[in-house]
């Protein structure tokens, strides 16, 4: 793992913005794969209170680390704006995420803009430390859904995991307070690490079987480049699902719709269902359709890239909604990621951006 200090502002590394010329009307723009836009996430804070070894490392994301300063993030009116322009050309589902997005001061305020979007399904993404005293303010406000993450029930495992010392007990609270404001079915994500919490996994699926909330198992990813992610750390999901299913018989469900990230199966006794995102070892590029905003506002097109282009200049240079309606139609169709598919060892190390600040 590396001991360097990387500054968000040296990894601010924007692409210059295409021309806007010839384009097909909001909505149909197809990128080079023929991936329409459908989905877009909003960091709304690089700021996190936890430091899980797998996503900001202590070593890396210490006392020292820089933040983004306030005058950089997009304000509420400026996302609010911009998912406006996203919606325009097809996008049904904005998930708030970071960062930690419940750090954000008067995040309920951002909730309510979003949440007047007709036709939006909004969601969000916390690690659950402060959700009991905001899941009913989160509701209220308009949020429909949200997913708690939570690697592991063993409270040393967990407190290992986050780093910073903080219970599980604590997020349960916040998973039962979210479930009481009514904001499920509530997805819950482990990320499984090997030789860190593959202990965990029937034990996370024993207790949430039942409950009405859906457990997700992601396989560790070379996000960012400061996590010292390695191939031999990733559990493949067909080894979660091949001890899942020794003691609760699993079988497999369509997804819910096309280009739905996680696999799903369900228990064979009726206790609900479980999903697996192979984003590793059974890359879904070919189905991606999700944009990122990072907190600053640069447009990301993939997870794993090193390049986002300034949507905040745009925005703060007076643009129309027209200019930033064919500015994004014009970077979605030249996109052509697909670095899942071409993932190597030697990828793994390129300067990508931090995934708390790419949002997660
Ligand atoms: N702070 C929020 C949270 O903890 O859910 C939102 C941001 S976090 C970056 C979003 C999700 O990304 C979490 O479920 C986290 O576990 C996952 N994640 C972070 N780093 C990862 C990695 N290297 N591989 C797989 N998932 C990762």
């Amino acid at each position: 793992m590396t001991d360097r200090i990387i500054a968000i502002a040296e990894g601010r590394h924007t692409k210059p913005l295409p021309f806007t010329g010839s384009l097909g009307a909001p909505g149909t723009v197809g990128d080079r794969l023929g991936r329409k836009i459908r989905d877009l996430r909003i960091s709304v804070t690089d700021r996190c209170n936890f430091r899980c070894i797998y996503c900001m490392p202590k070593e890396v994301f210490g006392p020292e680390h820089e933040f983004l300063a306030r005058s950089q993030l997009l304000s509420f009116e400026e996302i609010a704006r911009v998912a406006r322009v996203f919606r325009q050309h097809g996008v049904e589902k904005v998930r708030l995420t970071g960062g930690e997005p419940l750090l954000r001061k008067d995040l309920e305020l951002l909730i309510a803009m979003l949440a007047d979007i007709p036709g939006l399904d909004l969601t969000l993404t916390t690690n659950g430390s402060i959700l009991a005293k905001k899941a009913c303010a989160l509701k209220a406000a308009g949020l429909r859904r949200i997913t708690v993450s939570l690697d592991s029930l063993d409270d040393g495992v967990f407190r290992a995991m986050n780093d910073v010392d903080f219970p599980v007990s604590k997020v349960l609270e916040g998973i039962h307070a979210a479930a009481r404001a009514g904001l499920g079915p509530i997805k819950i994500n482990m990320v499984v690490k090997r030789g860190v919490n593959e202990g965990s996994i029937v034990p996370m699926a024993r207790h949430f079987r039942g409950s009405g909330h859906i457990l997700r198992f992601i396989e560790f990813m070379d996000v960012g480049a400061t996590n010292g992610w390695r191939m031999d750390a990733v559990v493949p999901s067909t080894d979660v699902i091949r001890s899942i299913d020794a003691e609760f018989p699993l079988q497999p469900i369509d997804p819910n719709y096309r280009g739905e990230v996680a696999q799903r199966w369900r228990y064979r006794d009726g206790a609900g269902e479980i999903g697996v995102i192979s984003s590793v070892t059974r890359a879904f590029c070919s189905e991606c359709t999700r944009a990122r905003l990072s907190t600053d506002g640069l447009l990301y097109t993939c997870l794993f890239a090193t390049e986002g282009y300034d949507l905040r200049a745009l925005v703060r240079a007076g643009a129309s909604d027209t200019d930033l309606v064919s500015t994004i139609g014009a970077i979605w169709s030249t996109r052509a990621d697909r670095y899942s598919e071409i993932r190597t060892e030697k990828t793994a190390s390129l300067r990508k951006v931090e995934m708390s600040y790419i949002g997660g």
